[in-house]
């Protein structure tokens, strides 16, 4: 039992996952976190904010040199963003398979982007895309002290007993 435990609790990760400002106005917020908790997936810290746009700039760092750069920045300190924390195992990844390909054009049905979103300046969630993306933008977001470690009595039942 204690090696399961173990196995799990070092496969276990966190993403950094937040509802852009066209998400909250359209009244998306309930409907996005109800599929990461119905996934089976802990939510471990979230806060409504405006960031401001150097915030923005900082998130999107990596994609200074693109022509939607500055437009994409201006969008996501334009209002509120619901950011969040979430944990689980293999929530990095698997949190981008919930959230569906960058254009709701291409994203799947039965993603969120797929099922509530037409085009990509209007994708309604961003999601880490990697373990290395997911720890900066947490560092980013959040303090330390603003995550919160619990063991919820579902997991013996998410997890199973492999
Ligand atoms: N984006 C855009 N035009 C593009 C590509 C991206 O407006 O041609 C925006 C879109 O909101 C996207 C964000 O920039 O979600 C970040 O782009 P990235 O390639 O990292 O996609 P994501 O990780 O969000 O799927
Ligand atoms: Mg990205």
């Amino acid at each position: 039992m204690l090696q399961e435990q173990e196995a799990h609790a070092a496969q276990m990760e966190q993403t950094f996952i937040a509802i852009k400002p066209d998400g909250v106005q359209r009244g998306l917020i309930s409907e996005i976190i109800s599929r990461f908790e119905r996934k089976g997936f802990k939510l471990v810290a979230i806060k409504v904010v405006v960031p401001s746009k150097e915030h923005a700039q900082k998130h999107y760092h990596d994609l200074k040199e693109r022509p939607f750069f500055n437009g994409l920045c201006d969008f996501l300190s334009s209002g509120p963003v619901v950011a969040m924390v979430w944990e689980g195992e293999g929530v990095i990844k698997y949190g981008r398979k919930l959230i569906g390909a960058t254009d709701p054009q291409k994203s799947e049905p039965g993603t969120i982007r797929g099922d509530l979103a037409v085009a990509i300046g209007g994708n309604v969630i961003h999601g880490s895309d990697g373990p290395e993306t997911a720890k900066d933008e947490i560092n980013l977001w959040f303090k330390p002290e603003e995550l919160v470690s619990y063991t919820s009595n579902a997991e013996k039942w998410i997890y199973g007993v492999n």
